[in-house]
């Protein structure tokens, strides 16, 4: 089979389209063909390295597809069913073996698989973010950065649905509207505009609830300045770069503020949690209530491709690659 192996860290140029043997599923795991892996920043770090990894190794850890094959003891699912899944190491390829745990079922009939594969990551991170991390309640207001982006659009559609007040951040027009047309209230060109300044004109002067900030080092103090007293700073990626360290004292004097640095894992740390966040997303596309928009499909052995535009700050909404 094919597969994106990394022998080192490096640019897009590392990721390397070979042939690897068809995994065997073992205990407790099955074998999955996949219909489209996804594509996530988190990729990105661990290609450069910013995440370790153990070299060589194969990218990707989200996708979806069918089952083919299942290994010793496995019950809960049988080939011909189709299963979605993240967090799971290597998944730019054309089959994976996975743990049952971490596999979701889906019915195709109301889910398409790539709609499966491209929205398990991001949309289980938009679901933690605005249920568990800082489960918003109607009428507060929000501070969404990269709006346009994969998790951003689904976390300002998540927000509107808990009641929330969306301020949004885009780097270009085009992901402006694209980012209203995800429900956020306002839309603030921050490759333009301060987006402080206008976060406090927005909000009459008080400052969002909470702040949702995957871009990191270029947004992050400002985001502290965008808050109310006694607000939540959510950073929850390093888009730009990573937060270099902050004095703890600076919380206090911006307003007795809260910081958290959260990762998906441990918003799905058992099996009942991932099946809520996963059913729950899965429903509400089933319903037409959650619109999952894949602004890129790749070949498999274009995977480079998709990590420049991700990096290049080309893309919107989900990437996802296909075999
Ligand atoms: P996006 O689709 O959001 O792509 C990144 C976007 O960030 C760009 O399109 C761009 O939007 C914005 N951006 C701002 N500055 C830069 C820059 N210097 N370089 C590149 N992009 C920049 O990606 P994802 O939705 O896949 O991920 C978003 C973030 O969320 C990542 O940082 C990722 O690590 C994080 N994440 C964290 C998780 C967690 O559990 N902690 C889980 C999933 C994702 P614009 O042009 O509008 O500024």
């Amino acid at each position: 089979m094919k597969a994106i192996r990394v022998h080192e860290y490096g640019g897009p140029e590392v990721l390397s389209y070979e042939d690897v043997p068809v995994p065997e599923p073992g205990p407790g795991q099955a074998r999955v063909r996949l219909a489209a892996s996804g594509v996530n920043f988190i990729d990105v770090y661990q290609r450069t390295g910013v995440y370790p990894m153990d070299l060589p190794f194969t990218a990707g850890q989200e996708g979806a597809g069918e089952v083919e094959a299942v290994g010793e003891g496995v019950e809960e699912i049988s080939p011909g069913d189709f299963v979605a899944f993240a967090g799971v190491p290597g998944a730019y390829a054309e089959y994976i073996v996975a743990p049952v745990e971490r596999l979701v079922l889906f019915n195709v009939t109301y889910v398409e698989a790539r709609m499966a594969a491209a929205v398990m990551l991001q949309g289980m991170t938009a679901h933690y973010l605005t249920h568990s991390t800082f489960p918003i309640q109607e009428g507060q207001s929000v501070l969404v950065h990269a709006a346009a982006g994969g998790v951003g659009l689904l976390l300002c559609q998540l927000a509107k649905m808990r009641g929330a007040s969306v301020i949004g951040t885009a780097g270009t027009e085009e992901k402006a509207k694209l980012a209203k047309g995800a429900g956020a209230d306002e839309v603030i060109l921050y490759t333009e505009q301060d987006f402080v300044e206008e976060t406090k004109r927005i909000t009459g002067g008080e400052g969002v609830h909470v702040v949702y900030d995957s871009v990191g080092k270029d947004t992050f103090d400002g985001g502290l300045d965008s808050l109310r007293p006694r607000g939540y700073m959510v950073l929850f990626g390093g888009s730009s770069g990573q937060v270099p360290p902050i004095d703890l004292q600076i919380l206090n004097q911006k307003g007795s503020l809260f910081v958290t640095r959260p990762k998906l894992a441990d918003y799905t740390l058992t099996r009942e949690e991932l099946l809520w966040r996963a059913e729950s997303l899965f429903a509400w596309i089933g319903q037409n209530n959650l619109d999952v928009r894949i602004g890129g499909a790749y070949k498999l052995s274009e995977a480079d491709g998709a990590h420049r535009d991700l990096e290049g700050r080309k893309t919107t909404g989900k990437l996802i690659l296909v075999p």
